[in-house]
């Protein structure tokens, strides 16, 4: 874990120990700093302002208490996060994930990441995340509308349409969003756009649902054309079956591909005429089933135990869209003797560090989550701008907003990966195109922050 510029080496081997039990945070930092090597020699100016040192430590990290009262009259108390990590170039912008891992590392690793995720969109909105480590499965409504109200009570002292504006994640969907955004406009007697991924009649915009699925597919649209390729016959693999996954396998579909598998954190649904989109919505979105009981629809297709496994199964396109670090070097190993092309990720660092050296050894195309995923955030800006103007987009003109994005960041992120001498390398690349920007942005606004 050793790092060519000295200076690197420094700084990162301060944030090991000023974090020395955040495993997933250390990891978000080095696969970073790893990509600057170019930039420190490219462009001392940013060393001299100190921006490597700044930028990977976040602004502000807000821990609270919520307590909050079960069907059964009992008190539970959980805790909640929100990470302000980089305000350089517009307010805080990032989801909440409700989710037992959830943590101080996991939360700082998806905040980090962020910033360069949300400069790379092209964009005005600055890095966060937040959470809890509440877990919305096998609560009531009633539960969970009790626990998005406690929560949204600390957190609207907070927050703010110009300051910072959350939005989902894992465990944080629609149902949540809209009992957030009830508490925060009761709290402030405000209707402003304070979250995004809102329903359509209080806020919304069109697309947010289906923005990081989609906009998966176009960035991955963009990776094969540059082999002179496209989703067209092709079989693909996506892991996870919640927001992302869903509409990522309806965009492959749309492009002629055929989504042979799903999972959830239980195990894998594997078949091979094409998943039944329809069936899975139903199960997963509106009856918050496992996806073990697609089986019993579709007698045809086959479920295993055990999430991972789904990369044992031979196909084109692998779209790891579930969570952090399910894809390792030997699922890896696995996809590509079986003829996988191309790896593109909806989940934030869903490959370990040795995966993601793996699959660039060998040349296959590989889109990291930071370029790959920045869809959904992109259309979440795009609702701020809605919201902004009082108006809403048909879904038309914002799915060609998004298409447009993700060309985009792909341009950028290949383009910077030529500057800097690494041409073709997207996570240097999109690191470094993500990077500049910011750091950029913190030079000019002096050092006092
Ligand atoms: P959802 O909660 O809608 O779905 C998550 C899916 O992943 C579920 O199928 C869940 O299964 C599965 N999953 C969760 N944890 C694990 C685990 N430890 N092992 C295997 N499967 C697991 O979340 P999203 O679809 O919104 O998010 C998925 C990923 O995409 C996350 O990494 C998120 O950060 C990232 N992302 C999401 C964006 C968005 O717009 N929603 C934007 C950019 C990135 P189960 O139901 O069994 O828990």
């Amino acid at each position: 874990m050793s790092f060519k510029s000295a200076y690197l080496q420094q700084v990162y081997d301060k944030v090991v120990q000023r974090n020395e039990n955040e495993p997933e945070f250390l990891q978000a930092v080095h696969e970073v700093l790893e990509s600057l090597e170019p930039v420190v020699e490219k462009r001392p100016d940013l060393v001299e302002a100190g921006v490597i040192e700044r930028i990977v430590e976040p602004e502000r990290l807000i821990m609270f208490r919520v307590s909050w009262v079960d069907d059964q009259g009992k008190v539970q108390v959980n805790r909640g996060y929100r990470v302000q990590f980089n305000s350089a170039i517009g307010p805080y912008k990032g989801g909440l994930r409700f989710h037992p891992s959830v943590c101080a590392s996991v939360i700082k690793f998806l905040g980090f990441e962020q910033i360069f995720k949300n400069s790379l969109t092209g964009l005005p909105i600055g890095g966060g995340k937040g959470g809890s480590d509440f877990d919305p499965k096998g609560k009531s409504d009633m539960e969970v509308m009790r626990f998005c109200q406690s929560f949204m009570t600390e957190l609207s002292k907070h927050i703010g349409a110009d300051t910072d504006v959350p939005a989902g994640d894992i465990g944080v969907g629609g149902r949540e969003i809209g009992f957030l955004f009830g508490q925060y406009k009761r709290l402030r007697n405000e209707y402003t756009g304070i979250l995004t991924g809102k329903g359509i009649p209080y806020g919304g915009s069109l697309v947010r649902t289906e923005a990081t699925g989609y906009g998966l597919c176009y960035f991955t649209r963009e990776m094969l054309a540059s082999k002179n390729d496209s989703f067209e016959g092709k079989k693909v693999v996506i892991s996870g079956s919640g927001n992302v996954a869903i509409y990522a396998a309806e965009k492959a579909t749309a492009m002629g591909a055929t989504v042979i598998a799903l999972s959830d954190s239980s195990g894998y649904i594997h078949d091979p005429n094409g998943v039944n989109l329809e069936l899975i919505k139903q199960l997963k979105e509106v009856e918050r089933k496992r996806i073990s009981e697609y089986v019993k629809q579709v007698p045809s297709a086959t479920y295993k135990e055990g999430c991972r496994g789904i990369w044992t199964i031979p196909c084109d396109i692998a779209l790891p869209c579930a969570t952090q670090n399910e894809l390792d070097e030997n699922d890896a190993k696995i996809l590509i003797d079986n003829g996988c092309i191309a790896i593109a990720e909806g989940a934030n660092m869903p490959s370990t560090p040795e995966a993601v050296a793996y699959i660039q050894a060998k040349g296959v195309l590989y889109g990291p989550a930071k370029a790959a995923n920045a869809g959904g955030v992109a259309t979440s800006a795009l609702e701020m701008s809605q919201n902004s103007i009082r108006m809403s987009w048909t879904f038309e003109e914002v799915d060609k907003k998004l298409d447009d994005i993700m060309v985009n960041i792909y341009k950028a992120a290949y383009e910077a990966s030529k500057e800097y001498g690494v041409e073709g390398d997207l996570v240097a690349g999109a690191n470094i195109a993500g990077f500049i920007k910011v750091a950029e942005a913190m030079k000019a606004q002096g050092i006092a922050y």
